[in-house]
């Protein structure tokens, strides 16, 4: 039976073997509580025919977990001075490969391509940097990368965000646009006291999973993105005179607003909050022919 690597005890003989010292500026908090790695992989349902991405290996002790049920990990890990070390603690494992590259540069179609073709699926499962939880999630989601769900841990209140529901405060651009493509719940609440050193937040584990066809029709969702986070600008304001300030020429066109609320009977003096993906869906597509530009780069 081979030693886990996330034991208290472990971890640290494995930091001081190798002189790490965390980084805070890449988000280095690692787990050193087995239960939850074992409750974060059993969540995932792994079999021997799954393809798992993982982002930030750290010293490999999710990874670990992974490797036991899933066919194969590739995992990307930004910080060089973790590779000797996981050459050492992933030694058991033969279905494991590290890639030294940050996440955010990655082909992620090309990946899935070289590693994961004879796989029935792919799957992402990761104790993420939580600076950078948002611009992962939409690579995958808005790359069109076709992974079947995702399980990842990230700070309890993104995760709030992520799942709210319309009329709660936690409602808002980042719920519509992960939950346009994917079903998103919250699996589990973590302590601060299963990782080193203690992040100062609360953490969750997240599921997701890809909707088998999207809520709405829609012309484009980059527009439909661009009009959600539009509405939200000023929380309490109407999405009207959000959507002013927020689309291009927005001021200038409100009779072209107001039209387009009228051609789908919404009242414009609603708050973004109120509604929908549906809902945003058909404003978006209303709006779509007198208002959208191009943009390249979504920053949510
Ligand atoms: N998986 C390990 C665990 O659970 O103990 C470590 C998780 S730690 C929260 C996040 C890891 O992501 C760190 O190892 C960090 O170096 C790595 N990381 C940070 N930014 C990254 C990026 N842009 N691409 C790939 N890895 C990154």
């Amino acid at each position: 039976m081979i030693k886990d690597i996330a034991t208290p005890i472990r971890t640290q003989e494995i930091l001081q073997k190798h002189g790490f010292s965390f980084k805070k500026s890449l988000g280095q908090n690692f787990l050193i509580d087995p239960n939850t790695l074992r409750n974060i992989v059993s969540q995932a349902t792994l079999t021997k025919k799954t393809g798992v991405i993982e982002i930030g290996p750290g010293i490999g002790a999710l990874t670990e977990h992974i490797a036991r049920s899933a066919g194969k990990v590739v995992a990307f890990e930004i910080d060089g001075r973790l590779l000797p070390v996981l050459e050492d603690t992933l030694s058991p494992y033969d279905n494991v490969t590290i890639i030294h590259q940050d996440i955010l540069e990655t082909d992620l179609l090309a990946i899935i391509e070289e590693h994961f073709a004879d796989y029935e699926d792919v799957v992402v499962v990761a104790n993420l940097p939580y600076y950078v939880t948002t611009p992962i999630i939409m690579k995958f989601l808005l790359g069109k990368v076709p992974i079947t769900g995702m399980v990842i841990m990230m700070q309890k209140e993104v995760a709030d965000r992520i799942t709210a529901r319309p009329g709660t405060k936690a409602y808002g651009s980042l719920s519509i646009a992960i939950q346009y493509y994917m079903d998103a719940e919250v699996a589990m609440i973590v302590p601060k006291t299963v990782f080193m050193p203690q992040p100062n937040v609360e953490s969750a584990v997240l599921h997701l999973t890809r909707k088998e066809k999207a809520p709405a029709e829609v012309i484009d969702e980059d527009f439909l993105f661009q009009v959600s986070r539009g509405s939200f600008i000023q929380r309490r304001k109407t999405i009207f005179n959000n959507l002013q300030a927020s689309l291009q020429d927005g001021k200038a066109q409100k009779d072209k607003i107001i039209n387009a609320f009228e051609s789908i009977g919404m009242d414009p003096g609603r708050r973004g909050e109120t509604l929908s993906i549906e809902e945003f869906a058909k404003l978006s597509n209303a709006l779509y022919a007198d208002f959208y530009v191009k943009k390249s780069n979504i920053n949510q």
